[in-house]
């Protein structure tokens, strides 16, 4: 079998925890976190959070906007598109989309920087940067997102060179919930711009954002497999040597799928997936699934080894994100470099201990640290983001609540947008400017209109 890259083979994953498990009754299917029937309901991406917001406003300009926050008073919640697996958007007040508020508005040829409205997805970047001699440093595994929405929650791709994408926000524009206009930047305003550039939706509407580009660059994808143990053992060494480097462990197995993926002049060479070769490996998965998960080791091995290494090369943004068309769940903690390994082995040690059923890989990447007062990956060390996931139609609970407790004993901070249980009280231990981006938010929305029920428990604690 060749040529399986990571898309294949985490749509084979679904595709085989989605035949082969009994359909379990999700969150999604009865309705979700924060259902009711009151109005027309909002959903996640996953299904899995519902809101009932009272109204919808997508404002056509940002002047619409500010006077609707100047002269309401009910509660407010921006989306983007929707690919939080956290309640971060329900509201019984309004949601504010901003379809409308899209596209490139300027750019800086000489510093190579681009602002963009923030409704913009990720997606529709890479052509116009590329037009004007511009291309991004990094994206996470997909780019359905929109600017703001990814920003917001410190989305970021892999590589150990490289920030989360709030990380290169040069300036941006915020409109506060009493509909002031604010345009913030390191130089004029440090410390409010360290707290908006990853701020939740929680400080107002974010409408536009500069960020600082690259040139545009073509990359070179390989994978192969390797057993985990052995490839966590060169994991720096090989972090440090490619551009961007990741494993995708395989749970009841001992091998990962390895990913490493570089600069090159070579030509584009990127055909699109196999459907045979999806089928084949979807259907030998689908065999593990009859067998008890202590059975399965041997088979999931025999199957990794048969894999065989593969290569792709494409412009930069169609390379680091692609389609993720099967829905799923997902909790991910980012963790000091040097936690990482322990925790991943502690994890899969703890998948077949308890012989927990679950077919869908782990990720597992290095982000560099920023200076934010709220990405995970601030402070003065580089983090591993390390995630777990479930299809949506199975309850993803029983599952992350054995696995979450591992993260927090590594000293893990939960990514904002992917599930997990914390709230304000050990949040302000994880991160040391927590309290002040509290009083920020107290400062700049002091009625909390732009809170609901789950930015309340991160925020304000105790209720
Ligand atoms: C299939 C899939 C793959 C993913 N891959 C990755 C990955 O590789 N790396 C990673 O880090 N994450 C990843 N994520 C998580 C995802 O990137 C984040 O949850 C992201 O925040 C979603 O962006 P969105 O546009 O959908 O925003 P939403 O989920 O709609 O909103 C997210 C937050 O942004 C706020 N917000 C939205 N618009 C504005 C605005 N204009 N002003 C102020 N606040 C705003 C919202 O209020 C909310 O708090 C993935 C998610 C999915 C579903």
């Amino acid at each position: 079998m060749k040529g399986l890259n990571r898309r294949q083979f985490l749509a084979a994953s679904v595709m085989a925890a989605l035949s082969g498990a009994a359909a379990k009754v999700a969150a999604a299917a009865g309705g979700g976190v924060g259902a009711n029937n009151k109005s027309l309901p909002w959903r996640n991406w996953s299904g899995g959070v519902v809101g009932y917001p009272e109204g919808r406003l997508a404002p056509s300009s940002e002047a619409q906007l500010a006077d609707f926050l100047a002269s309401t008073s009910g509660a407010i919640r921006p989306v983007g598109s929707g690919h939080s697996f956290t309640p971060l958007v329900p509201t019984d007040g309004h949601i504010v989309v901003l379809d409308k508020l899209t596209g490139l508005l300027s750019h800086d040829s000489e510093r190579l920087r681009a602002t963009f409205a923030a409704g913009t997805r990720l997606a529709d970047m890479g052509a116009p940067l590329k037009q004007i001699g511009q291309g991004m440093f990094n994206l996470p595994d997909i780019d359905r997102q929109t600017l703001a929405g990814a920003c917001a929650t410190a989305t970021h791709g892999t590589g150990i060179e490289f920030k989360s994408l709030s990380g290169y926000i040069t300036s941006l524009r915020l409109i506060t919930p009493q509909g002031e206009q604010l345009d913030l930047d390191a130089q004029s305003s440090p410390e409010l711009f360290r707290a908006a550039i990853v701020s939740l939706g929680a400080l107002g509407v974010i409408t536009r954002i500069e960020m600082q580009n690259r040139d545009p660059y073509r990359l070179k994808q390989r994978s192969w497999v390797e057993k985990t143990e052995v490839i966590l053992g060169q994991f720096d060494q090989l972090a440090a040597s490619h551009r961007h480097f990741e494993i995708i462990p395989l749970t009841h197995s001992d091998y990962s799928l390895v990913l490493a993926t570089d600069e090159t002049d070579e030509p584009i060479n990127n055909p699109p997936a196999s459907p045979e070769e999806d089928a084949a490996f979807g259907a030998a998965m689908r065999g593990w699934m009859t067998l008890p998960p202590e059975q399965r080791r041997p088979q999931i091995n025999a199957l990794a080894q048969f894999i065989g290494p593969s290569e792709r090369v494409d412009e930069s943004h169609k390379i680091l994100s692609s389609v993720r068309a099967n829905r799923f769940n997902e909790m991910e903690y980012s963790l000091p470099k040097e936690a990482g390994a322990a925790c991943l082995q502690e994890i899969l040690a703890t998948i077949a201990d308890q012989k927990l059923d679950v077919v869908f890989p782990l990720e597992y990447r290095y982000v560099a640290r920023d200076d934010s007062m709220l990405s995970m990956s601030s402070g003065h060390e580089d983090h591993v983001a390390l995630s777990v996931h479930r299809v949506a139609s199975e309850d993803y609970r029983p599952y992350f609540d054995v696995i979450e407790p591992i993260f927090w004993k590594y000293g893990g901070r939960p990514h904002w947008g992917k599930i997990h249980k914390l709230g304000a009280e050990q949040l302000t231990e994880l991160y040391p400017d927590f309290a002040r981006f509290q009083q920020i938010r107290q400062d700049i929305d002091p009625r909390g209109r732009m809170l609901n029920d789950h930015l309340r428990t991160l925020f304000v604690g105790g209720s």
